[in-house]
C-alpha cells in the first residue's frame, strides 16, 4: 500500500511520518503487518532519490530575479522528480511487499502548481498520470492547518526555501487546492486536524491507519 501525507508548509507531515513509522514498526510488525513482510519504507517527493535530491535543490534554492524558475519549468521539474521516484523507488518497493509512506505526491502538484501557480489543471492531471504511470495513492492523509499558522511555524523554525518565501496569497490558494481535492475524493483523502498537538495527531493517524489496514 502507498500512504501519502500532504499539507501546506509547517503542517507537520515529516514529524508525523516519523511517528507513524515508529508506531508501525513497533506495534504492528507481529500482527497485521505480516501483510508487509519487507516492512515500512519512508520516502518523499521531491527528493526521494539522489537524482531527485538534485532536482529538489534546483527547485528550492532561493534564486534571483531573472534566473528564477518559471511556473512551467517548476512544474516539469516536479514531474521529472516524480517519474524517476515512482519507477526507481515506489514501484519496486510496492512490488516487494513494503508499506510505503510518502511525504507529498500528486495532490501537492495539483495544489501548488495548479491552484498556487494557477497552471492549467487538465495539463497537470495529464502530467501526473505520465509521471506516476497511473500509480495512485491508496490513502492520502491531509494535515489541515491554517495558512498563517503554518507560515508562522516555518519562520520560527529558521531558514525558508524559495517556495516557502512566496506570499501568503500564494499559500492561501495552495490551501484551497487541498480543500478542493478533499471535497472531490472523500473516500481516499482523509482530513487530519494539523492544529492539534503532535501526540494527539499521531494517535489519530494511528487509529486511521490501523482501521484502514484491517479492512
Ligand atoms: O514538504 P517539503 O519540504 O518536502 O516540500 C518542499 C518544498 O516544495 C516546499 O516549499 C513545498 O511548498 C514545495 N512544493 C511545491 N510543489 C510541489 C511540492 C512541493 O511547491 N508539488
Ligand atoms: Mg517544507
Amino acid at each position: 500500500k502507498l500512504i501519502v501525507f500532504e499539507g501546506i508548509e509547517g503542517s507537520g507531515k515529516t514529524t508525523q511520518i516519523g511517528y507513524l513509522r515508529q508506531w508501525l514498526e513497533q506495534t504492528l510488525v507481529k500482527s497485521r503487518l505480516s501483510d508487509y513482510p519487507s516492512g515500512v519504507i519512508v520516502t518523499r517527493q521531491p527528493g526521494g532519490t539522489s537524482i531527485g535530491q538534485k532536482i529538489r535543490q534546483v527547485l528550492l534554492q532561493p534564486s534571483t530575479d531573472t534566473e528564477n524558475l518559471t511556473s512551467t519549468s517548476e512544474l516539469l521539474l516536479y514531474a521529472a522528480d516524480r517519474a524517476h521516484h515512482v519507477e526507481r523507488i515506489l514501484m519496486p518497493a510496492l512490488k516487494t511487499g513494503h508499506l510505503v509512506l510518502c511525504d507529498r505526491y500528486t495532490a501537492s502538484t495539483v495544489a501548488y502548481q495548479g491552484y498556487g501557480r494557477q497552471l492549467d489543471r487538465n495539463l497537470i492531471e495529464t502530467l501526473n498520470t505520465i509521471a506516476t504511470g497511473g500509480l495512485a495513492s491508496d490513502l492520502t492523509l491531509w494535515l489541515k492547518l491554517d495558512v498563517a499558522q503554518g507560515l508562522k511555524r516555518i519562520t520560527t523554525r529558521g531558514e525558508t526555501d524559495r517556495i516557502e518565501q512566496a506570499g501568503i496569497e500564494f499559500h492561501r490558494r495552495v490551501h484551497e487546492g487541498f480543500v478542493a481535492q478533499a471535497k472531490q475524493d472523500k473516500e481516499r483523502f482523509i482530513i487530519v486536524d494539523g492544529s492539534l498537538d503532535q501526540t494527539t495527531i499521531a494517535e489519530q493517524i494511528q487509529a486511521i491507519i490501523s482501521g484502514y489496514l484491517q479492512q
